[in-house]
């Protein structure tokens, strides 16, 4: 069998990915003076580069490898798939097998009535999905006029132009003329960075209301749904406050508008149960889902609909004029399908809730000791940690946001250990089947960085709050 391994010297692999490769979310300049670390192999928690440096991934790759590297059941499924029928379409009255089971049983693990999976290639792609599907059930519902999507700033809800649009962040609407119409934003539930004085749960309660000022203010027969991630994953990994959820899902019910949760991180286990929403008391009419569907080894993500709104749009009259020539891959199927069933039979949410979350707790908040660190939360193995100057104050370093957070992931890249920066916050999300010794390895590493990145701003006058 041919394999694709480290058939060249690094530095002629960077050149060739700096000559020809465009990378996402990157400065390509930039990168290509310093050359991009190239990962050649992954096995569990570990991924090998090509100098044969063996790291700890503390991201899942991008929060999705949630049963870890290097798995041969689900290679040995792709295989066959292909084999047997590499690809069909859904479209024109056709259906198959892989996109069959794989429907029910997303169907059985999703709570509630959330029965009905529209199939997409990628968390983007289903939230544009979304766009069409809630404007397309007020249409048929005889309210044309409901098209307004109600989000949060710093959300994260993918890049294409749909999801890039719902999403909040400023960085991304300043190229290619983002947000969309009819697409607005309200404050995030982050307490430790924007709460000021106020009491937690007191600010979660405020937080949550701008959603009812927001809905006054356009008026409630404009306002098709709100959508939200569980946990903000790419802003951070904020937790909201326990008053928010709760206060969200009143408003909602409310004016009856429509509940998206955007479980793309949060769903299959992340959080210690299937779903996120299960862990904040969230009952939402759509559940958008990738990453850990397939846990990355193949690309698929889809929007599962609740009942009445699948009959809503079934039930119209009319077809909805929607779809990917990927919606439900028989492979990308194949290999999710396989994913949840090992879920299943490896217990590995329960994993998640008794074994590598009470541990990496029990590690995870000793971090706030440091002197770097301001605050350390984690719900089941989502979890981050804000750099801050002065813990008592919550400030700010006086330098860019981003600088310190920035040097703390490169300490940790020398260390060996993938942890992201968002700003000055340092994020984790690693595989759920994690074991304590692995956790150990991630923390001591995490701490080396730390310690490192705070003696560096010590020597370079960075210590300063703004
Ligand atoms: C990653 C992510 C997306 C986008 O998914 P892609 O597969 O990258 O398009 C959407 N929503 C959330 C919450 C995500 O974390």
């Amino acid at each position: 069998m041919t394999k694709i391994t480290n058939h060249l010297p690094t530095k002629e692999l960077q050149a060739l990915d700096a000559a020809h490769h465009m990378h996402p979310f990157t400065e390509d300049a930039a990168l290509a003076k310093k050359g991009a670390r190239i990962i050649t192999r992954g096995k569990g928690v570990w991924l090998t580069d090509s100098e044969g440096q063996q790291i700890i991934d503390g991201m899942a790759g991008l929060w999705c490898v949630n049963i870890g590297y290097g798995r041969k059941d689900l290679a040995e499924v792709a295989a066959q798939q292909m084999e047997e029928l590499c690809y069909y379409n859904t479209f024109f009255q056709t259906s198959h097998v892989p996109a069959i089971a794989l429907a029910a049983k997303i169907a059985e693990l999703a709570p509630g009535d959330l029965n009905h999976v529209f199939y997409a290639g990628s968390g983007s792609e289903a939230n544009d999905t979304n766009i069409r599907l809630v404007r397309r059930y007020w249409d048929v519902k005889g309210k044309p006029e409901k098209t307004v999507i109600i989000s949060r700033k710093n959300a994260y809800h993918g890049s294409t132009m749909g999801g890039g649009s719902l999403g909040g962040m400023t960085g991304i609407w300043a190229q290619g003329g983002l947000p969309i119409p009819d697409i607005v934003h309200i404050d995030q539930p982050y307490w430790w960075g924007e709460g000021g004085d106020m009491d937690e749960d007191d600010f979660g309660l405020a937080r949550a209301r701008e959603l009812e000022k927001k809905i006054e203010e356009i008026g409630p027969d404009r306002v098709a749904a709100f959508i939200g991630e569980p946990i903000q994953g790419a802003g951070g990994v904020i937790v909201p406050p326990a008053t928010y959820w709760p206060e969200i899902q009143r408003i909602c019910d409310k004016y009856g508008i429509l509940l998206i949760a955007d479980e793309v991180i949060t769903g299959f286990g992340r959080t210690g149960n299937w779903f996120g929403s299960q862990t904040f008391g969230i009952k939402p009419h759509i559940m958008t889902i990738a990453k850990g569907l397939s846990s990355g080894y193949a690309p698929i993500g889809g929007s599962i609909i609740c009942d009445e709104v699948y009959e809503t749009i079934a039930t119209s009259g009319d077809d909805f004029n929607h779809g990917y020539t990927y919606s439900g891959h028989p492979v990308a199927s194949a290999v999710a399908l396989k994913n949840l069933e090992i879920m299943q039979d490896e217990k590995i949410v329960e994993h998640v809730r008794d074994v590598a979350h009470p541990y990496l707790m029990e590690r995870w908040q000793k971090l706030a000791d440091h002197p770097l660190v301001g605050e350390a939360k984690l719900v089941g193995l989502m979890g981050s940690i804000a750099l801050t100057p002065d813990k008592a104050a919550r400030a700010r370093f006086a330098s860019d946001a981003g600088t310190v957070g920035y040097r703390c992931r490169e300490r940790c890249f020398a260390n060996n250990l993938i942890m992201r920066h968002v700003g000055d916050r340092m994020i984790i999300a690693p595989s759920l089947t994690i074991t304590p010794a692995e956790i150990d390895v991630l923390v001591d590493r995490a701490t080396t960085s730390l310690d490192e990145c705070y003696a560096g701003l010590k020597s370079d006058g960075l210590l300063k709050a703004a």
